[in-house]
Formats: structure tokens, sequence, C-alpha cells
């Protein structure tokens, strides 16, 4: 046990907001550390201490190792959480936190290596009983291979990089002539976007949905399951609406799939929060791919078990065993969050600038988590989520009734927002009875415009 008197924030925006209050919860001191676009925001007013550690580009600031160990230095601070994005996923970063004597809030550096990528993702998904897409056994670089595996899965399969990430890096191939010219493509792409060339094949499936399970580790060989969350509305690959539980998931399906994916987190012996991904089609789970990180979608999970997985995380990195057993975990009603970004609600054209207005909706079952408020500028260089809409209900029917009320009161003024795009589609019947899929929001908004 080692407690933490003083945690640094590696991130900006909402979450770091979100992180910073559970610490003050725990009696825990925190640094903001942020960029010069960031000198007023909320998190940054609202630390313990705060540094800047470079300038607006994410390269020099929010990824800069270097200048966030300093600050941790300077301040005296005894643990890093690094939030979602940025160095969240960085293995490196999460080595020299540790080798500086610092407490890393996240997984083992090892664990975050081998999810990190994607071809040793799968292989040790596999080797831990999680069922997989069918595909490539591995990287591939032959063409000739790459017909060979096509050929025997089927097409259409995507070719998809094995360092990617945030639904970039990936191409649908529906015939055999296509293949080597995608492959090639996929390829350079992925080494100019992600410095690794290294492509790998699976089935593309029709129309699954996508269906994630929230898991914790101790880092010791115990491991839960806290139930999935549906993230099937996405736009170009990017999710826009989650829900908690998922409308298509049975409670004896949830407790069998949860009861795998936490056997397989105990058996690695993972340490923290961390996401298992799987499409669903046909009844069926097929991984993906694992996050070893918070995710943007987790209060949907908080809102139906009641725990704080921030919390959670800080203990577990303290070396507290993990607050709850997996029988101890309720699951109860239903939860929503709707992402608001600053963007057009139709064509999504960033929508950066001053807040004019900005009144969050309150009563009930309703939380908001954002670092806005009236007089903030919304900075251009950064991701446009601006905010979380999340609610929750006994049922999904009264969660999204309080839904629809929660986004009538809700006013930013002063730049574009898609808060009109959830009104919208939070009314479509299809919406309502829960008929979606990954293609669906696409397919309304081709429809809607
Ligand atoms: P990333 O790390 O970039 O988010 P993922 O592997 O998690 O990549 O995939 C992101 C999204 O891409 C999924 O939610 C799904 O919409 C789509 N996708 C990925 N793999 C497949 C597949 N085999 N078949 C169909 N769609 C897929």
């Amino acid at each position: 046990m080692k407690p933490i008197k003083k945690l640094l924030i590696a991130n900006r925006g909402e979450i770091a907001l979100r992180i910073h209050r559970a610490c003050h919860e725990m009696g825990i001191k925190t640094v903001a550390v942020h960029s010069t676009a960031d000198a007023d925001a909320m998190h940054v007013r609202l630390a313990d201490e705060a540094i800047c550690i470079g300038p607006p580009s994410a390269t020099d600031s929010y990824l800069n190792i270097p200048n966030i160990i300093s600050a941790a230095e300077i301040s005296g601070a005894d643990a890093i959480h690094p939030g979602y994005g940025f160095l969240s996923e960085n293995a490196r970063f999460a080595d020299i936190v540790e080798l500086h004597g610092l407490i890393f809030v996240g997984p083992k550096p090892e664990h975050i290596r081998t999810m990190g990528d994607k071809v040793e993702a799968k292989r040790t998904a596999g080797a831990l009983g999680l069922p997989l897409v069918p595909g490539s056994d591995g990287a591939v670089s032959d063409v000739a291979e790459a017909r060979e595996i096509a050929a025997r899965i089927g097409y259409p399969v995507i070719i998809k990089a094995a360092s990617g990430g945030g639904g970039r890096g990936m191409k649908v191939c529906a015939s055999e002539d296509q293949l080597e010219t995608l492959m090639q493509q996929a390829g350079s792409e992925a080494k100019a976007a992600f410095g690794d060339a290294t492509v790998y094949i699976e089935k593309y499936l029709g129309n699954p949905r996508h269906i994630e399970f929230q898991v914790f580790g101790d880092g010791e060989g115990n491991a839960i399951h806290l139930g999935e969350r549906d993230c099937s509305l996405q736009r170009r690959h990017q999710k826009v609406l989650e829900e908690a539980p998922s409308p298509v998931i049975t409670a004896e399906e949830r407790a069998r799939m949860g009861g795998i994916v936490a056997k397989a987190m105990a058996d690695m012996g993972y340490r923290g929060a961390g996401t298992i991904e799987f499409l669903w089609e046909a009844g069926e789970f097929y991984f993906i791919e694992m996050n070893t990180r918070l995710q943007v979608e987790h209060p949907v999970t908080e809102m139906i078990t009641g725990i704080d997985l921030v919390r959670e995380q800080i203990r577990v990195a303290e070396g507290c065993p993990l607050s709850v057993k997996q029988e101890e975990v309720r699951f109860t009603g239903h939860a929503i969050e709707c992402r608001i970004n600053a963007e057009d609600p139709r064509t999504f054209a960033p929508s950066p600038g001053l807040v004019t207005q900005f009144h969050a909706p309150g009563g009930m079952h309703v939380r908001v988590d954002s670092g806005l408020y009236a007089g903030y500028k919304v900075p251009p260089y950064y991701d446009s989520m601006i905010a979380k809409l999340i609610v929750y209900g006994t049922t999904r029917d009264r969660c999204i009734a309080r839904l629809r009320r929660a986004l009538e009161e809700f006013v930013i003024e002063g730049m574009k927002t898609t808060i009109p795009l959830h009104r919208d589609l939070i009314d479509d019947p299809e919406f309502l009875e829960g008929a979606y899929t990954i293609k669906w929001l696409e397919e309304w908004l081709a429809r809607e415009t």
C-alpha cells in the first residue's frame, strides 16, 4: 500500500476535471499541467497547482514527456493519471513514470505494449480464450498470402493497421481485384499516420453492433467485469452516443461473456481499468481490440453500477484490493451518454470559439461532465468534444424521456454544437426500439439531410 497524496493530471478538458473531482473527494491534491492555450481551463482553475508545459501544439505540451515529468518533480506529485488519448496508451511513458519512482495510474507497461499492437493483442486475446473475428493469424505483408487468407475467410475483408487507433487506418476490400492496391494503400497510410506499416486482415462483418466490456484488475490475479456498453452509434468509426446496458444483451449473456473477459484479465494479471471491445453479430461476440485506459464513455457504467471508476483506478494504483467482488456488482437501470462536440450538427465542421452562454441541465440523475463556462474560449487545437451529458433512468424508456428533457434544457451559445443532432436522434423510432448497428447512424444521417 502506497497512498497517493498529490496527483498530476496529464490531460485536459472534461477528463482532467473528472480526475480532479475524484482526487478531491479522496483527499488527494491535484496538479494540472496545461498548454498556453489552456491557461483558463476549468480544471486548471480548480487544481491545487498548475504548471504550464508548453505551447498549444499537443506534441509540445500534452505529449511532451520530459516537461510532464519535470512538472511532477517540481510539484512533488507522487502519481500521474494520463486520462484518455494523449499519453494514456504510451507504454514508454508508463515506463518512464515508474522509472522516476512515480505511480502510473494505469496498467502495467507490458500490458499497454501488448494491447497497443493490434496483432499482438489479437494473439493474446485468442490465447486467453476470447472469440476472435476470423482473419489472418498475425501480420500480413505478402499479397499472395493476403489473397489466400481472404479467399479462406471470404470477402468482404477489412485491412487494418497493427498500430491503428481512433477509427483510422482501415480499408474495406470487397473483392480480390482490389486487394493488392488496398493492401499497399493501407500499409503506406499506416506508415505515415502511425510510423508502422504493419497490417493484418480480418473478415468484414456486415452489420454488427459494437459492444464492449468494462474490466478491472488488481494486478495480482484478481479481476472483475462491470458489464457492457453499447457503442454502436458511430460516425466514421467515432462513437456519438453510448448506452449501458446494451438493449440486446440479456443478463445471462452479460454474466457469461463478462465471466470470460474477467477470467482473461485475471489470468493476465491485468492492473487497473480496461475495455475489451467486441463486434456482436447474430448473437456472437468477436474481439476487435482492448483499450488499456479509462474510456470516454465510462460514466454510463458508473451510473448503472454506482462504482466510481476513477476512484477505483486510483485505489488500485495505490495497491489496494478491488473495492467490490464480482458477486457484489449490481446492474441497476439504464444510462445513456451523449457526446457533445463543438461542431456543426449536420456537416460536422469544427466550430471552436467563445462560449457566450452556458447552462447545463440538472435535476435527478442528470450528469454533465464538461469544462465549459460562459466566457471560456474553446481552443481550436484539440478534440472537438466539449461536454458529455449522461442520464440515468430505472428503465431505458425513462432514461430516454429524461435525456430528452435534459437536452431541452442544455444551452451552449457562441458556437455550433451537436446538441440538435442528439435531440433528433433520440426521437427516431428505430433508436427508441434499440434496433441499430454500427452502420445505422451514417444511414440515418444520409436520410435526414
Ligand atoms: P480503432 O482502434 O481505430 O478504434 P477498432 O478495431 O476498435 O479500431 O475498430 C473501430 C470500428 O471499426 C469498430 O467499432 C467498427 O465500427 C469498425 N470495424 C472494425 N473491425 C471491423 C470488422 N472486422 N468488420 C466490420 N467493422 C469493423
